[in-house]
C-alpha cells in the first residue's frame, strides 16, 4: 500500500511562520566582529539562536506547530520526547498556547532541563535509556492521553518556522554569498533553504554535520535517506541517525547544498572562539556550522557568510571542561 505523501513546506510557509513568530520569538541579534573579519578576509554574519527563548533556534518550528492545534486537541495536550532542545521548546510553546503538555525524557537528562522544563508547567515522564524504548512509551501515553505527539523534525510547521530565523539573517544583509546552517535531522537546513527561495536570495548554503556520521551527505548521494548507528561526538544536539523524511524531501528538492563534516576537537576549538573572542556561550551542536566554515575547506576570501549559532543550552560544569581543555 502507498501512503499518501504528505505535503511539502513551501516558502510561503516560512513567510507564514515569521508574520506567526512576530513578537513571539526573538529576533535575535545578528553579530559581528573586525577583528574576526580580519582573520578570515571576509564579511562573517553570526546569527545569535543561541539568544533565542529556549536557549536555541528549535522554539521557532514548536511554536508554530502547536498554532495548528485545534480546540478538542489544545485541550487534549501535547507530547514530546526526544532532545533537550525539542522538549524544553515544546514547554514554553505549550504555556505561550496555553495548552498542557507532556514531555518524556531520559532519566539521566540534566537537572536544569528538567527545571526549565517544569517552570514551564510541563509535565515530565522520564525513562531509563538502558531498558526502555521510548517510542513505545510515546505512543502508549499518546493513546491513553488522547494528546498528539509532535516530532522534532519530521513535520512540515517545524521546517517552516524553524526556516524563519535564516530568512530574518537574509533581510538584514541582503547580498549574503555563502550561508552555514548545523544538520541533524534536517529540519533547520530545509527550512533554510526555503527561506532563501522565499528571501529570493543567491545565498549557496552549506550544511554542517557531526563527522562521525555524515548521514545526510551520504543520503543526498544516494538519492535516499541512510540511517548510520548513533553518531559518536559532543554535538548531541545533532546525533540524529537519519534525516526526517520530509526534511530530506525538501532538501533535494532544492539542488542538494553542499554538505561538510566537522570533528569534536574542531567544535571545541570554535567553542573557545566563541567564548574569548565573541563572550558567547554556545553549546557544541550550535558550533557545527562555525566549525564547517573555518575547517571546511570552502574559500571565505572576499566573502559575505552567515553563520547559524544554533544553541547555547550547554551544561556548565561539561562546558567548563570543555572550553578549559
Ligand atoms: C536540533 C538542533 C540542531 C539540528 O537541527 P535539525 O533540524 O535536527 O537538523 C542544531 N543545533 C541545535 C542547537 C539544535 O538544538
Amino acid at each position: 500500500m502507498n501512503l499518501p505523501t504528505p505535503p511539502l513546506p513551501t516558502p510561503d510557509d516560512v513567510i507564514a511562520a515569521a508574520r506567526l513568530l512576530a513578537g513571539v520569538a526573538h529576533r535575535t541579534p545578528i553579530l559581528r566582529s573586525t577583528t574576526i573579519d580580519r582573520l578570515f578576509g571576509a564579511r562573517l554574519y553570526f546569527k545569535c539562536e543561541n539568544l533565542q527563548r529556549t536557549g536555541s533556534f528549535k522554539f521557532r518550528g514548536a511554536y508554530c506547530a502547536l498554532a495548528q492545534f485545534d480546540e478538542a486537541q489544545r485541550e487534549r495536550g501535547v507530547l514530546a520526547a526526544a532532545g533537550d532542545n525539542h522538549a524544553q521548546a515544546v514547554a514554553l510553546a505549550a504555556r505561550e498556547h496555553d495548552i498542557p503538555a507532556l514531555l518524556v525524557m531520559p532519566q539521566d537528562t540534566a537537572v536544569t532541563t528538567l527545571e526549565a522544563a517544569r517552570g514551564y508547567g510541563a509535565q515530565v515522564v522520564t525513562y531509563d535509556r538502558a531498558s526502555e524504548d521510548p517510542e513505545r512509551l510515546v505512543q502508549r501515553l499518546a493513546a491513553d492521553r488522547g494528546m498528539r505527539v509532535i516530532p522534532a523534525a519530521d513535520h512540515l510547521q517545524m521546517i517552516a518556522g524553524h526556516g524563519t530565523a535564516t530568512l530574518e539573517l537574509l533581510q538584514e544583509v541582503p547580498r549574503l554569498d555563502y550561508l552555514f546552517v548545523p544538520v541533524g535531522s534536517g529540519a533547520l537546513l530545509a527550512g533554510s533553504l526555503l527561506a532563501v527561495r522565499a528571501a529570493r536570495s543567491a545565498c549557496e548554503l552549506f550544511g554542517v554535520e557531526p563527522e562521525a556520521g555524515e548521514h545526510a551527505r551520504q543520503s543526498l548521494q544516494a538519492g535516499r535517506i541512510i540511517t548510520v548507528g548513533q553518531p559518536r561526538t559532543i554535538a548531541d544536539a545533532a546525533q540524529a541517525r537519519a534525516l526526517a523524511p520530509l526534511a530530506f524531501e525538501v532538501i533535494r528538492a532544492a539542488a542538494a547544498p553542499r554538505m561538510l563534516g566537522a570533528s569534536d576537537p574542531q567544535l571545541l576549538d570554535a567553542l573557545r572562539f566563541f567564548a574569548q573572542r565573541m563572550k558567547l556561550l554556545v553549546e557544541p551542536t550550535g558550533a557545527l556550522a562555525f566549525a564547517g566554515a573555518r575547517e571546511g575547506g570552502i574559500d571565505l576570501h572576499g566573502k559575505r557568510v552567515g553563520i547559524i549559532v544554533s544553541g547555547g543550552n550547554a551544561d556548565l560544569p561539561r562546558y567548563a571542561r570543555f572550553i578549559s581543555d
